[in-house]
């Protein structure tokens, strides 16, 4: 298993990790199989959406806190409910086919980190399977 180490800026953010997961897939050496990307945090996601225009990554985000309220009626006591709720709604894995060492992704498509409750420093675990 592969780690990327992602530092968040805002509370709520969308950081393109396209070219970190490409590196591992590099690194390793990795031709022809499946790349797993991982988020292991409860308030944070991982999705594959629009890479070209930054105004899609706004949109997605700021959507997202209009339909989640960051203070609605919510009986978890550490006060970011909407941070998890957000993170579900995206899903916390992506896997990717990998054919000769590159991640087959779209041409408008790239792999966003999804924080929710941040700024904080997060990993993502990389896993490929041949
Ligand atoms: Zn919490």
């Amino acid at each position: 298993m592969h780690t990327i180490n992602v530092r968040t800026g805002k509370r709520v953010d969308m950081i393109d990790i396209t070219n970190e997961t490409q590196a591992v897939v590099r690194a390793a050496g990795f031709a022809d199989g499946i790349c797993v990307v991982f988020v292991p945090h409860t308030t944070a996601g991982v999705t594959i959406n629009e890479n070209a225009d930054p105004s899609v990554v706004r949109d997605i985000t700021t959507t997202l806190s209009e339909l989640i309220s960051e203070d609605g009626s919510y009986t978890h006591s550490e006060g970011n409910s909407d941070a998890h709720i957000k993170a579900s709604m995206i899903g916390f894995s992506q896997q990717i086919i990998v054919e000769n060492g590159k991640l087959q992704l779209g041409t408008w498509q790239g792999i966003y980190f999804c924080e929710f409750d941040g700024p904080r420093s997060r990993q993502v675990w990389v896993k490929l399977l041949g």
